[in-house]
């Protein structure tokens, strides 16, 4: 019944319940995905403990519910995939692609040049450990070949990962799996076809391509959407403090989503389920934000 061509997901990190940023997010992943008749899958991206929120993840998926953002099969939490992590990690090293790296926060912010995200790792360690330095985090090499791919949003993207990035931790220092190198070993577990988020990740996309390359994992169809921005133009975010989204008012939260969208109805209330298919009908959105590129499938692969 589903279409066997399309598999999406949404990810939520579990540090704080849904804001109205996440709740938009999931609805563009949502409404993409049933548009084509596909697999929606929810990923808990719970990783990162210190950084987690109790109950999180249950409040998150009691939102997504109570907004009729409904999912197929049972939802994946990423702290139940370590020993995943840990194989794919073990064939990048005996492949001689991953390395330990011994440098220090410090030393890196001394010596590296600065990147798009952040320092250029200087590559201290890449030809083996120096004397007195211990193995602290695993990184995996990278070349300067130029990474493109078609974004169904912003066109092609290119970037040369060895001078814009450089070797990127996939396991870090505290022990825990990198989100680059999980999210890599995750998408191709469950068949994820199309990945549609926030633009906020468009420039770890390159990072993740060469993972699944390395890996021999097969290459999604990207979607980066615009992300909601508070009035000082900032990311919504729970750094930013952006409120919870009230269970309470379903009908009021997915009409300022689909309105975001330029997807809104004629104002009338009705159940989240008759808002979400009469927004279905009019994906995608046809705001310039929103101008999606045709869907290619040749961009797979
Ligand atoms: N867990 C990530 C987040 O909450 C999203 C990861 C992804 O969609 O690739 O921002």
């Amino acid at each position: 019944r589903l279409n066997p061509a399309y598999t999406g997901r949404f990810a939520p990190s579990p540090t704080g319940p849904l804001h109205f940023g996440s709740l938009v997010a999931a609805v563009i992943s949502w409404l993409d995905a049933r548009a084509q008749g596909g697999t929606w899958r929810v990923r808990m991206e719970d990783l990162d403990p210190p950084r987690e929120e109790p109950g999180a993840a249950d409040r998150i998926l009691r939102t997504l519910e109570v907004h009729g953002l409904h999912w197929d099969g049972p939802v994946l939490y990423q702290s139940t995939r370590l020993d995943a992590y840990a194989d794919a990690m073990q064939c990048l090293r005996d492949r001689g692609w991953a390395y330990d790296c011994g440098c220090t926060r410090r030393e890196m912010a001394a010596l590296a040049q600065p990147g798009l995200e952040g320092p250029v790792y200087p590559g201290t360690c890449r030809d083996g450990l120096p004397a007195g330095k211990s193995p602290r985090a695993l990184r995996v090499r990278t070349h300067d070949d130029p990474i493109r791919f078609c974004d169904r949003t912003q066109g092609e993207v290119c970037q040369q990962l060895a001078s814009q990035i450089g070797d990127f931790v996939i396991r870090r220092a505290d022990g825990l799996t990198a989100y680059q190198l999980a999210v890599v070993v995750d998408d191709a577990f469950q068949d994820i076809t199309h990945v549609v988020r926030g633009m906020d990740l468009l420039a770890s996309t390159p990072r993740q391509i060469h993972l699944q390359r390395l890996l021999g994992y097969p290459t999604p169809i990207y979607l980066h959407h615009p992300v909601v921005l508070d009035h000082g133009g900032a990311k919504l975010s729970k750094q930013t403090h952006a409120p919870a989204v009230d269970d309470a008012t379903p009908g009021e939260n997915l009409g300022r989503a689909l309105d975001f969208l330029g997807l809104g109805g004629d104002g009338v209330r009705v159940g989240v389920e008759d808002m979400l298919s009469e927004a279905l009908a009019r994906w995608p959105p046809s705001t310039p934000a929103f101008s999606l590129l045709p869907l290619r499938e040749k961009g797979r692969g």
